[in-house]
């Protein structure tokens, strides 16, 4: 299928200095692109181009055949929706309310008809119906970061960007979010996820991009891209690619004895267990 988002020679330049270079890059519909790299990679960055949020300072996206420029505020809320790394605060706003911020660019449509229907199932699809009636505020980091995913969820776009969606969830969570990410995908949903779990990356991406220094490293199958020199080099530390069970492993290569031994000078029982484990 044709490339439903693409980026042609896009660079980002931040005062003077260049945060993107050279990034070409397509998704199609019914994919999952994983985006990986080190910290300030340029990761975040380039999800804000994808999605129109930032312009880049070279090159240009397009959307559906069109620069991405030229679609409306409103056209763009309809056609893609976006989960951002920093989850915003939401002040005195309800778990539900926030969630049913999502439906406002179907406000007037025949699709608002569908409202109730689809905030109700983003909550649970999200695992946040439990926590409809608290204050956004008061949710844990993960917490927030599920209500904030059951609200793109109920935008119903065809295309999403998720950035670091499964860094404060627990493995069920995780796993939770990534599969619903999946069916939306086998629905007909372009994905682009940024990820720092590469393991969770290889399972869950039918495509890898690896960001480093603001150009794109390598865009492939996961079992393609995510090799160990390849990451060894990227991350700066060594790193093994194992497979088990099906599943492609990425762990970081530890020395042994590497560990630290339980300090005797620990005075509370926190800090007596955290330095144990
Ligand atoms: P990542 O998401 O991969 O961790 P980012 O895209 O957030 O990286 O940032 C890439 C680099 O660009 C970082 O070094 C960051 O500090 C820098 N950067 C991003 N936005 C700005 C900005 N508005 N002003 C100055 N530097 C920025
Ligand atoms: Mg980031």
């Amino acid at each position: 299928m044709s490339a439903f988002l693409s980026a042609h020679g896009v660079g980002v330049v931040i005062e003077g200095r260049a945060i993107l270079a050279d990034v070409d890059l397509e998704v199609r519909p019914g994919e999952v692109v994983a985006l990986v790299g080190p910290n300030g990679a340029g990761k975040s960055t380039l999800l804000g181009v994808l999605s129109g949020d930032l312009g880049p300072s070279e090159g240009h996206v397009e959307l559906g055949g069109r620069r991405i420029t030229k679609h409306s505020a409103k056209d763009l809320a309809r056609q893609r929706g976006v989960q951002l790394q920093k989850q915003g605060l939401a002040f005195g706003f309800r778990v539900e309310e926030v969630v049913r911020m999502g439906r406002s660019p179907w406000y007037r449509t025949p699709a608002a008809d569908r409202d109730e229907e689809v905030v109700e199932e983003s909550l649970g699809r999200a695992d946040v119906a439990g926590l409809a009636e608290r204050l956004f505020p008061t949710l844990s980091g993960g917490e927030q970061a599920r209500t904030s995913f059951a609200r793109l969820l109920a935008q119903e776009t065809p295309l999403m960007f998720l950035d670091e969606p499964t860094a404060a969830l627990d493995i069920r969570h995780q796993e939770q979010l990534l599969g619903v990410v999946r069916e939306a995908a086998e629905a007909g949903a372009a994905v682009v996820v940024v990820l720092h779990d590469l393991s969770l990356a290889a399972a869950y991406a039918d495509r890898v991009c690896v960001l480093a220094d603001g150009r794109l490293r390598a865009d492939g199958a996961p079992a393609d891209v995510l090799t160990g020199e390849l990451l060894t080099e990227v991350y700066g530390h060594p790193v093994d690619v194992l497979h088990h069970d099906g599943n492609l492993v990425v762990v970081p290569v530890r020395a042994r004895g590497e560990r630290p031994a339980a300090t005797p000078t620990a005075t509370t029982d926190e800090e007596a267990s955290c330095s144990a484990v």
